[in-house]
């Protein structure tokens, strides 16, 4: 038995302009069937305002089947929203994220920094999305320039030394400021080694994605390569090989899924050139079957650590611990009961997603949740799912001391 998984980086919110393959509903029935009982959903800003983000996610998670929380993402950093942080951190929000890889970020890089300073005065940790803009953009350019358009052409608009730079502007950024910040997704061996030499100056956690564990950029020479198409790209094996090291030596401390599924019709829609697939795939169902099968049963992860990076640390990093995350007298029940021998094939049609695809089909996967509770409540037993949407509720998140 370990604790109920606690997925910091999922997108089940919709946006005044989006409304997500999986929203909250569709997203935590594959949660909790992959023993996730607790997801924390980006959410946008919303004219201005980083509260009324925040409002209309409590409106689309009042169909969810998990608990969950927030991180408000500000794609508006003025005065007006760094003063909401003090009071929405006391109402229990906690997170905030940041897109570096947008040119607002480098227009407004000063606000961004003050951004992060109110953050740290707070006690907001700041999710990064660290790839830098420049490099992105120089790079998709020239590529268009010279007619190379296609989806097979996607990793070398986004190489590792856009990571790489982002993550060093970042740690520099949490240094001054003393904010401290979470970077997503990390997918490079050089990247890693930016973040673990930056931990002396900087508050820093790192997260990866499940993506960069078990995929290398061999998928691009697939006719179908844009099903696999995330923000960073899928990178070499030897990245792959050091990503594996950074989850189990604490560079990096929790998988996060960044769930957000498209159709196969969307991903592959013809015409579309190489940045214009919409980026993301779904991850929630396998997080914790996948890492089992593929780190501990492999010996690339001892069973405590996989706890750590997909329930503790998570938790912990939240402002959750000891209430999520951890199995002890006063914690919430959420429990999975894991069945380390079950063996199944990653299929698509059997998981709980609305999305018409899954990225790991046809995967052996040996370990399975055999029966998940979530706060006491059986919600998921041998197969089938036992929740109604609805009866997730808010995680208010404590302040980083
Ligand atoms: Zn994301």
């Amino acid at each position: 038995m370990i604790p109920g998984c606690v997925d910091l980086h999922t997108h089940l919110a919709s946006t005044p302009t989006f409304a997500p393959l999986d929203d909250f509903e569709h997203g935590t029935r594959a949660a909790l069937a992959g023993g996730v009982t607790t997801v924390v959903s980006m959410v946008y800003q919303e004219d201005g305002s980083l509260r009324r983000g925040i409002e209309r996610a409590i409106r689309d998670a009042k169909r969810s089947l998990a608990d969950f929380a927030f991180h408000v993402v500000v794609t508006d950093p003025s005065e007006a929203a760094r003063a909401e942080i003090p009071a929405l951190v006391r109402e229990g929000h906690a997170g905030l994220k940041v897109f570096m890889v947008t040119p607002r970020f480098v227009e407004r890089r000063d606000e961004y920094r003050l951004l992060l300073s109110a953050a740290a005065e707070a006690g907001a940790v700041v999710a990064i999305h660290a790839e830098d803009h420049a490099i992105v953009a120089d790079r998709t350019a020239a590529l268009h320039a010279s007619g190379r358009t296609g989806v097979e052409h996607f990793p070398e608009s986004r190489p590792v030394e856009a990571e790489v730079k982002a993550v060093a502007e970042a740690l520099a950024l949490a240094a001054a400021t003393k904010a401290a910040i979470y970077l997503v997704h990390l997918s490079s061996r050089a990247a890693l080694d930016v973040v673990r030499e930056g931990r002396r100056r900087a508050r820093v956690f790192g997260e990866t994605r499940p993506l960069y564990l078990y995929l290398t950029r061999a998928q691009f020479d697939r006719a179908d390569a844009a099903l696999w198409v995330g923000q960073p790209p899928l990178r070499e094996a030897d990245d792959v090989a050091a990503v594996w090291t950074a989850l189990a030596d604490g560079t990096l401390d929790t998988v996060g899924t960044d769930h957000i599924p498209h159709t196969r019709a969307a991903k592959l829609a013809p015409g579309l050139t190489f940045d214009r697939i919409p980026p993301g795939v779904s991850n929630l169902e396998t997080l914790l079957p996948m890492l089992y099968s593929e780190g501990v049963r492999k010996g690339r992860l001892t069973l405590p650590r996989l706890v750590d990076v997909v329930a503790t640390g998570p938790a912990r990093i939240a402002g959750m611990f000891p209430r999520k995350g951890a199995i002890a007298v006063g914690s919430d029940a959420d429990l999975v009961v894991f069945d380390p021998e079950a063996r199944r094939a990653v299929r698509a049609a059997e998981l709980h997603s609305a999305c018409d695809y899954d990225p790991y089909e046809g995967w052996d996967v040996t370990g399975w949740p055999e029966i998940v509770i979530a706060r006491g409540e059986i919600v998921f037993e041998r197969g089938e799912l036992r929740a109604e949407a609805g009866r997730g509720k808010l995680v208010t998140r404590a302040a980083l001391s």
